[in-house]
């Protein structure tokens, strides 16, 4: 019974309320990166792209966030494939190629929360780049 409780729980508060799925491949073609090689994989945390180039999804990730997240995700990834390593360069790229158009503050605050745990670029990694994020979004309007 408890089980049962904690699974309902999980099912009304832990799932992103914006949640969409995945938009597909053929969608995220018309972004940017079209010939990239896309991967989709359920064991990988939400996406990444490897040395190659190629850019891996998680699509039950990704059906977790809303659908100009998702794209903005892959935007992402795609700058990184382009040569923009590190994080926050990464993100300015998805703004510029994507985010900046189609963004919205749920998005945003979305974003920031899947950002908040990112340690990658050191313990401030994720907020820095939610710091980024915000100042753009800002601007823009
Ligand atoms: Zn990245």
């Amino acid at each position: 019974m408890k089980k049962i409780g904690l699974c309902i729980f999980l099912l009304f508060f832990a799932i992103p309320v914006h949640a969409s799925p995945f938009v597909g491949i053929p969608e995220l073609r018309k972004i940017d990166c079209s010939s990239r090689s896309i991967e989709l994989n359920n064991h990988i945390d939400i996406a990444d792209s490897i040395n190659n180039g190629d850019i891996r999804l998680n699509p039950r990730d990704m059906a977790k966030i809303s659908e100009t997240l998702q794209k903005f995700i892959f935007a992402h990834e795609c700058g990184h494939t382009k040569g923009y390593f590190r994080e926050l360069s990464a993100d300015l790229y998805a703004w510029q190629h994507y985010g900046n158009k189609h963004l919205t503050r749920e998005d945003l605050k979305e974003y920031c929360y899947l950002l908040k745990d990112d340690t990658e670029n050191g313990p401030h990694g994720g907020a820095d780049r939610c710091k980024q994020m915000t100042n753009l979004f800002n601007g823009k309007k």
